[in-house]
Formats: structure tokens, sequence, C-alpha cells
């Protein structure tokens, strides 16, 4: 716990990104960062408990290609106990986790962020739908690609089932990491066509 980078502090009211200014932004509650300001990521808000450096890498390893499930339950506390709160402001109505393909879930025995969605979902009383948003597209894991690669990696790798289920709702979507942001986009672009009233992202870990 200690060798976890946690973000506390003043951070990006959008994306979430810690902030390197050291006096408190307690009158502009609404400060963006830089690539925020420049190019407005499609999601409304970003939360995430920790950094994706050091030791957090290896725990997402773990979590994701070690046969590790268990790790999910450490992962959720540590979501409630940084973010509990913070996602109970946002009123979210339904959670969604960013799917697997089949063939994924098949190999690799769980998914990951489907095991988040629904502990915190579980915890915080919140229905969690996860047959809805799917993968279509069977993709190579985006661990080892560059920023552009990955974006033509997941384009058009996802598609929704129910646009109803979505209409007029408050979203949260989570994830294990977010890193360049380009599975994030690509299922949000899809949940905006869905007419979603708001989409928030959640993620145990960011870069
Ligand atoms: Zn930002």
């Amino acid at each position: 716990m200690e060798k976890i980078p946690f973000i506390k502090g003043t951070r990006c009211a959008k994306c979430g990104i810690p902030l390197k200014i050291s006096y408190p932004l307690k009158d502009i509650p609404y400060f963006l960062c830089g690539n925020c300001r420049i190019a407005p990521p499609l999601f409304d808000r970003a939360l995430s408990v920790c950094l994706y450096h050091g030791i957090v890498k290896d725990i997402i390893s773990a979590y994701k290609y070690q046969n590790k499930p268990s790790l999910g339950y450490d992962l959720v506390s540590m979501v409630l106990n940084s973010l509990k709160e913070g996602i109970l402001e946002l009123s979210p109505g339904l959670i969604i986790p960013v799917p697997l393909h089949r063939k994924r879930l098949k190999e690799r025995g769980y998914d990951q962020s489907s095991l988040l969605a629904f502990g915190i979902g579980r915890q915080l009383n919140i229905p969690v739908s996860c047959e809805n948003l799917i993968r279509t597209r069977y993709t190579i894991p985006q661990v080892n690609l560059s920023g552009y690669e990955r974006t033509k990696n997941v384009r058009g790798a996802f598609s929704i089932r129910d646009n109803e289920e979505l209409k007029d709702k408050v979203i949260l979507l989570i994830d294990d990491v977010l890193t360049t942001g380009a599975t994030i986009r690509e299922c949000v672009k899809l949940m905006r066509g869905a007419s979603a009233d708001k989409i928030h992202v959640l993620t145990f870990a960011r870069a």
C-alpha cells in the first residue's frame, strides 16, 4: 500500500490528472489541465485511484495476465476507500464495464473490468449492465502498442445492443486502467450515440 502512488490533492476537474500546483483550487473548482483545454475528452469526468506507475503496473499485470481474479476484491476496496464520495456525487444510474471479447474471456477465465463493476455496483447500490456494450472484434492487447496503433486497434471493436437502456442515463464506465484513452474513447463515442445523458469514467489506475 505504501508504494501505491494514490492520486491526492489538486487535479483536473475533467480528466482527474493530478496537477502540479501547490495552492488549492477552492475558488476555481472547474480548473482544467492543458490537454482538456486543447482537446476536451468525450467523457464528462474521469476518476482514478492511483497512477499507473511502478508497483501498480505489477498489480494490474497480475490481475489481468497471471490468473489472479481475487485481486479484484482489493482493487474494489481501494476504489471505495478513495473515491466513494466522488462517485456518489456524480449520481450514476448505471455502471457499464469496458467489455472483453468472448474469446479473451475464454482464454482468461474471468473479466477483470466486470469484477470491478459488480463489486462497486453492489457496494454502492448501482445497477450494472454487462451484456449491452459488447466487444464485437477480437483485438490484440493494447499494452505494447503506440498511441496511434491503439486507436486503430480498437476502432469499431465495440457495439451497443440496446440504445434504450442508456438513453438519458448517467453512466459510469469502468475499466482497470486508463492510458492513452483509446478504448474508453471508442466506448464513449457509442454511448453518446445512444443519447446517454452523462458519461463518467472510473478506472483503478491512470497514466
Ligand atoms: Zn484534464
